[in-house]
């Protein structure tokens, strides 16, 4: 075994031979892989081998089609067989809210290059001859599903790998990781050690001790799964001899299976609700090519329904039960990236769908390693989407009810209820009381709406039961003054002497003064989006101000993510500290025409216009409570952000509904406010803005300083983009929708082509319209019509919103 290298691949899986491969392909040669067995000894080997396009996020979906379409490239360099079968499947829904489902699945195909089709049960039937199309209301064709031999791809990764000059040490078992005073590993290994510059855990079933390692609790947990084989089917053997062809993939989710040929039988195979963890605390480095013992109990509720939705099984044995272990994160995508804290430590792990997302975890991984950026939308994959909050237990719970769930709907207005609440405010009592109907923001509780007595959300593809409330809370907002929890956002503390310039280049935006605050894009090296954020810098009057005191407020879903990036780009002479303040600074919002006489009422500052103009920031005493409030507001109207201790917020809390009374405040949540930001088609973190778009494509050019001293992070890359003008152009559209409203991701026809896909939208209750946004080529991005916005399967007549609905000449936010 070598002594040095590059990089250490941790673990012989499915995807820690992708990783070697796709580093080797992208010319990393000095890269060794080690497996503590032979290579597939973890839940490789004893996979179905099954392998799909669809995925929940889009982005994870591209990244499964280009997996099944690599197998070719490394049969072909390998010589290796890899067993791929290419059948097509249909996927099938017995009730007409998962057909709804799979008609939104169909319509982000369209912009992503599937071949996907809706059929009707009968179609499907004549597909796939063991279904009984009574059971089903409906279908959709796909062509790209299929199986393979879960071994033979995993060596033809590996030997492909070798051929490109990688090299892999099979019984070679990890078992210390240790950083060295120069920021390399040393990896120690029951054969000796190697020094590396980057290791990647691709462990599988052991990625939680490996990263225990290097101190680093993953979240997590193997869940045990069972697929069926049968005898020979008479009616299996019938379709082969008279079409000549393979009994197509099968996926039912009402039943919660998924079936396809194997040999002469079917292979039959579900996620049932009892589900039941495996090593919940650490996993047995003796376990190896075992199997765990069947309990046909546990899937006999589900394999009930597979009888009666696939007659023939029951006219047929089972020849075998497989059991086995393979592990979740808990929302079920994998956890793929750098681990913040610990440069040169990598993930490659929690991948539920080896044989659909190895190729894509591989190829994203190498380009962050050697290019520094994954090359791909992967925020659904990124690591840095959980923080410290997602304990063990908490892993637990949610991986339990997402396996459980893995096939069930989860409807735009349904929120989970497995391990929560976890993470609360100090008023979150006060606002249940009121009402509040929860959801959860990185692990926070944060209050969606607000129901009277009795009502409840009815989970729902169409407006629900909340619609009417949602209304008046937007209501109140646009003709009083409404009240709401801002604690979820990100916020940041920025210090030191070298604070100023490393903000200048951290930042695209000009550096506001002293007791004022500016929105600002972050870019990354290519000039793309990695952030957008408010930047306050503290005035002369705040405690602790000066010119080196800064705070940022951004996305509180990427406070991971953004800390990862900050961390990597602060200098290391100790001349600037960021710290992320989590819930040690918690807020309330309070936004509409009468929030200044509210705010007036409760403080001795001065809260007239010009004494406190759009876009400062001061230090105000709210009652008795000291607070940092900034004139600024994601409804788009005149409002503020009011920061403080956890300690006064129950205290700023009341203070404000008790003074607020005479101006009749009402309390409002985050459905009301992305209806009121829609109005103003303000984007947001993770849905308009994302590593994959520019500036000028989002429409955040104008808070670019393309002119300032400062070389800051991304000019060249953002110049670039102003001189051709990019490829995309965020839009605002309204459509004609009847009941329903785009919840992101559907598709944007033009002159009957899909031309573009949906980032988020809603109804716009002030308005009383119909809201999507979205992104379009940009030759088309300012036309005047023929614009449709598929919805539940129908498309809509759509139209550009060029300027907001609400407010268009900042009367109301600057007034
Ligand atoms: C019953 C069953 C059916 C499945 N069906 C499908 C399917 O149809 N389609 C699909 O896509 N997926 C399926 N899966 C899931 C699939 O098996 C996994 O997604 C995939 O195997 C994960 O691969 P991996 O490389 O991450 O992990 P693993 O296969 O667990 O590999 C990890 C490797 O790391 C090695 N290792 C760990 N620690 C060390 C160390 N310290 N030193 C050296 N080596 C180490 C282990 O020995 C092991 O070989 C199924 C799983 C099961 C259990």
């Amino acid at each position: 075994m070598k002594s040095h290298a590059q990089v250490v691949v941790i673990g012989g899986g499915v995807v820690g031979c992708s990783v070697l491969y796709h580093l080797a392909r992208s010319g990393w040669k000095d890269v060794v892989l080690l497996e503590r067995d032979e290579l597939t000894s973890g839940s490789t080997w004893h996979a179905a081998g099954g392998m799909h396009t669809i995925n929940g996020d889009p982005n994870v979906a591209k990244l499964q089609k280009y997996t099944i379409e690599l197998y070719k490239e490394i049969e072909e360099l390998s010589g290796q067989a890899t067993g791929v079968h290419v059948t097509g499947g249909v996927l099938l829904a017995a009730t007409e809210a998962r057909m709804d489902w799979l008609r939104g699945v169909v319509a982000k195909g369209r912009y992503l290059g599937l071949d996907l089709e809706e059929i009707s049960a009968e179609e499907a039937h004549r597909l796939m001859p063991l279904i009984d199309p009574r059971q089903f209301v409906g279908a959709v064709r796909n062509s790209e599903d299929g199986h393979l031999d879960p071994s033979g791809v995993t060596h033809a990764y590996a030997k492909a790998a070798r051929k490109l000059g990688a090299e892999v040490e099979r019984f070679t078992k990890v078992e210390e990781i240790v950083r060295q005073p120069d920021g390399k590993w040393r990896v120690v290994t029951n054969k000796g050690e190697v020094i590396a510059e980057h290791v990647v855990n691709a462990g599988g079933l052991w990625a939680r001790e490996v990263g225990r390692m290097v101190g680093l609790e993953l979240p997590v947990l193997a869940m045990e799964h069972m697929y069926l084989i049968t005898e020979d089917m008479p009616e299996v053997a019938e379709w082969n001899a008279r079409t000549g062809t393979e009994v197509i993939h099968a996926v039912d989710f009402d039943g919660e299976l998924y079936l396809r040929q194997e040999r002469g039988g079917m292979l039959m195979g579900t996620y049932e609700k009892a589900a039941k963890p495996w090593s919940e605390f650490q996993t047995p480095w003796n376990f190896g090519h075992e199997l765990l013992e069947p309990d046909i109990d546990r899937i006999a509720p589900s394999l009930e329904v597979g009888f009666r939705h696939f007659p023939a099984f029951e006219r047929t044995g089972i020849k075998q039960i497989i059991n086995g272990p393979f592990t979740f994160a808990p929302d079920g995508n994998p956890l793929v990236g750098p681990v913040r804290g610990l440069p040169g430590f990598w993930v490659a792990c929690g991948v539920m769908a080896g044989f659909s997302q190895g190729g894509g975890v591989g190829l994203a991984l190498s380009n962050w390693m050697i290019h520094g950026d994954p090359g791909f939308d992967i925020w659904a994959m990124d690591v840095a989407r959980y923080g410290e909050w997602a304990s063990m237990a908490y892993t637990n719970a949610k991986v339990r009810e997402n396996y459980s769930r893995r096939f069930s709907i989860r409807f735009p207005n349904e929120e989970l209820p497995a391990a929560r609440p976890l993470k609360t405010t100090p008023i979150y009592d006060l606002l249940a009381e009121r009402g509040a109907q929860f959801g959860v923001a990185y692990g926070l509780e944060v209050p969606l709406w607000y129901a009277p007595e009795g009502v409840r959300d009815e989970f729902s593809w169409r407006r629900s039961t909340d619609f009417e409330h949602v209304a008046k809370e937007v209501q109140a907002v646009r003709e009083g003054v409404g009240l709401t929890e801002t604690s979820s956002f990100a916020k940041y503390r920025v210090v030191g002497q070298g604070a100023e310039a490393w903000l200048d280049r951290l930042l695209a935006c000009r550096l506001p003064k002293p007791g004022r605050m500016t929105l600002t894009p972050m870019l990354k090296e290519d000039g793309k989006l990695i952030g957008d954020f408010t930047l306050a810098r503290m005035g002369s009057g705040n405690p602790g101000s000066g010119k080196d005191q800064w705070l940022i407020l951004g996305s509180g879903v990427a406070e991971q993510f953004h800390m990862r990036w900050f961390e990597k780009h602060l200098p290391d002479d100790g001349s600037v500290a960021i710290e992320a303040l989590g819930l040690r600074r918690v807020g309330l919002s309070i936004a509409g025409p009468k929030a200044r006489d509210l705010l007036a009422k409760v403080t001795r500052a001065d809260m007239s216009n010009a004494a406190f103009p759009f876009m400062a920031i001061r230090a105000i005493d709210i009652g008795m409570s000291p607070c940092l409030v900034g004139r600024v507001s994601y409804t788009g109207d005149l409002g503020y952000e009011i920061w403080m201790a956890p300690e006064y917020q129950r205290s700023v809390f009341h203070t404000l509904m008790q003074a607020g009374e005479e101006f009749g405040v009402r309390l409002f949540g985050s459905r009301a406010l992305n209806a009121l930001r829609l109005e103003k088609n303000y984007g947001s973190w993770a849905r308009e803005y994302r590593p994959i778009y520019g500036p000028l494509e989002a429409g955040l050019d104008r808070f670019v300083a393309y002119g300032k001293e400062a070389d800051f992070i991304g000019k060249a890359g953002a110049l670039q983009e102003r001189e051709t003008g990019g490829k995309l152009r965020l839009r605002a559209f309204v459509l004609d929708a009847d009941d329903a409203d785009v919840i992101g991701d559907e598709a944007i026809w033009h002159d009957g082509q899909v031309r573009g896909w949906v980032t988020s939208g809603g109804y716009a209750h002030a308005s009383k319209l119909s809201v999507a946004l979205g992104y379009v080529p940009k030759e088309i991005a300012d036309a005047a019509d023929g614009f449709e916005i598929e919805l539940l399967g129908k498309r809509h007549r759509a139209r550009i919103q060029p300027t907001p609905l609400f407010d268009a000449n900042l009367e109301r936010l600057r007034g």
